[in-house]
């Protein structure tokens, strides 16, 4: 059960607009904190943008995220599940990046969640743009490979940019997949789209047999019968759930720097999050909110609705799991 301790403050006791502004208004427990290795799931910050190639402004994602966070009340009104009553979750406060250094920015990042690894805790992550999930899942998947559940309206398979970038947030699942970070055959990509500068991706997923369900597959079969797949795909073993905001249509979520048009409603955005019921995510994450393209909040309160759903389908993996 949860601890009170571990309760976010309810609007009814502070007005939701009052207040420090943590995640979900959960406490803020960092690294060193005595009661750190109690937390179950850790919301973090990843305030790093050096992966992005074209429009910037995620490194500002988790200020707004938590603001725009303070709105989630405590239950899910559609399948009723109370995280917070299942298990202790706590914001772990923001990794560090070095905004001048990207390799080691992406050394400090794997570093802190080899630590919320080590203390048994599940990451879910706020970011950040793409690029930050690859250290996310070094420290994950550091012991075995994971399978993986990617939103997005890109691969972000692709090898080197500009003959040497390796990378970028164009590249993380590229690098996962020669480190054996992620298991292929429990590999799916949803919500493909756009245009492309070529095949080589998609070949390179063809290749390795990882599913790729583009949007037009999406939208003709639905939501529920395409997470049905994605949950056979990824089976019973430990998975990581990484969900790009550019998988919605940039209607619903302008805030991004690389949006794709003809892509997937609010609405759609939170079916498939829920589909996730069921799978044993031992992390997930949320990225490429990017705060100057949002001007009136609305990406990043899509942005923490998915992470609230993600969360709720984690808390019942950890009760699961005992
Ligand atoms: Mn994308
Ligand atoms: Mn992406």
């Amino acid at each position: 059960m949860g601890d009170a301790f571990f309760t976010p403050v309810s609007g009814l006791d502070l007005p939701r607009f009052a207040g420090v502004p943590t995640f979900m208004r959960l406490p803020h427990v960092p690294p060193g904190h005595a009661r750190f290795a109690e937390v179950d799931v850790g919301l973090i910050g990843a305030p790093w943008d050096g992966g992005t190639t074209n429009r910037p402004g995620p490194r500002h994602g988790p200020r707004q995220l938590r603001d725009l966070s303070t709105m989630i009340r405590a239950v899910n009104g559609e399948t009723w599940v109370a995280p917070f009553d299942l298990v202790n979750c706590a914001d772990l406060g923001d990794v560090s990046p070095n905004p001048g250094d990207l390799m080691d920015s992406l050394a400090r990042m794997e570093t802190f969640y080899d630590g919320v690894v080590a203390a048994g805790i599940r990451p879910l992550t706020g970011g950040g743009d793409h690029l930050c999930t690859l250290p996310i899942l070094r420290a994950v998947a550091k012991k075995r490979p994971v399978g993986l559940i990617q939103f997005d309206s890109h691969t972000d398979l692709n090898d080197v940019y500009f003959g040497n970038a390796r990378y970028t947030h164009g590249t993380p699942f590229r690098r996962a997949m020669e480190e054996g970070l992620i298991d292929p055959r429990r590999y799916v990509l949803i919500g493909i789209r756009g245009t492309a500068y070529g095949r080589e991706d998609w070949d390179f997923a063809e290749a390795n047999g990882i599913r790729i369900i583009p949007v037009g597959e999406f939208h003709r079969r639905g939501a529920a019968d395409v997470m049905a797949e994605a949950r056979e795909i990824a089976g019973t073993g430990p998975t990581y759930v990484t969900y790009d905001i550019d998988f919605v249509d940039p209607t619903f979520a302008p805030g991004t720097g690389t949006p794709e048009v003809g892509g997937p409603s609010s609405w759609q955005a939170l079916e498939v999050a829920r589909g996730l019921r069921g799978l044993d995510i031992v992390g997930a994450d949320l990225v490429e909110v990017s705060p100057p393209f949002d001007a009136a909040g609305g990406t990043a309160w899509l942005g923490v609705s998915l992470m609230f759903e993600m969360l709720c389908s984690m808390a019942e993996a950890v009760v699961r799991s005992r």
